[in-house]
């Protein structure tokens, strides 16, 4: 079997995902971790996440949550629930996890892959990819052969190829040796596709295959803990539905 990578984005603070996810990965004999950014925010064990992602993962970028746990995004930029518990998860950081948090990049280079939170082409701006129109956009925005992103945590598969593109089903996509690729590795902690189990990506760099994949976890004790915090109810309630 050759080298494998997997791909996780958007732990937001729900260690039971994130644990069963690297229970998972570490069973399946992966070779590397690397990670998409917004490790806080919205769930219960913020630094508890940072911990688990600084001894686990071998490339992490920043993402928007990580930006304003650290104090450099505005809390402005948040619907009132984001903003409520972002509130909440800055008082429980030390100035250790801020800075680290503060000092993640925005863009990695991995096994000839980008990885990115928001977009390849402005990063900091924050902006996601929903429609063809924006994944066109990124287009010429990067130069590896795959670029991922998380941010939305809804996953998907776009392909460029010399006449266009295609959007190939998940979950599982052969890469083929003219195209490029933008995609989506979901979210671990937070998925919003309608699907409440983890999910994250495969990436097998040697066979040219990726793989989507989820991981059932205690959703019920992660809710049970964003209740006893103090947290939004509504940040429960979501991650039984995966909404
Ligand atoms: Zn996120």
């Amino acid at each position: 079997m050759g080298r494998t990578v997997a791909v996780l984005s958007d732990l937001h603070g729900n260690l039971e995902a994130l644990e069963s996810v690297l229970r998972v990965l570490d069973d399946a004999g992966i070779d590397e971790r690397v990670c998409l950014g917004d490790l806080v925010g919205y769930g219960p064990d913020p630094e508890c996440c940072i911990e688990r992602s600084r001894s686990t993962f071998r490339a992490i970028v920043a993402g928007n949550h990580d930006h304003a746990a650290a104090g450099l995004e505005d809390l402005n930029y948040f619907n009132p629930v984001a903003k409520e518990a972002m509130r909440w998860t800055i008082r429980q950081l030390g100035p250790d996890h801020k800075e680290y948090l503060s000092k993640l990049p925005l863009v990695q280079h991995v096994e000839h892959c980008t990885l990115v939170h928001s977009t390849p082409r402005e990063p900091e701006i924050w902006d996601y990819v929903m429609t063809v129109d924006d994944a066109l956009r990124q287009r010429e925005s990067f130069t590896e052969r795959i670029c991922f992103v998380g941010h939305s945590h809804v996953p998907f598969f776009f392909e460029y190829s010399p006449q266009g593109y295609t959007i190939p089903q998940l979950p599982r996509l052969e890469l083929k040796p003219d195209c490029r690729y933008l995609v989506n590795a979901g979210s671990v902690g937070q998925p919003r596709d309608g699907d409440p189990r983890a999910c994250f990506c495969v990436y097998h760099p040697d066979e040219g295959i990726l793989e989507m994949e989820r991981v059932s976890y205690a959703v019920a004790k992660t809710q049970q803990k964003i209740i006893t915090a103090g947290l939004p109810h509504y940040l429960a309630q979501r991650l039984g539905l995966g909404a």
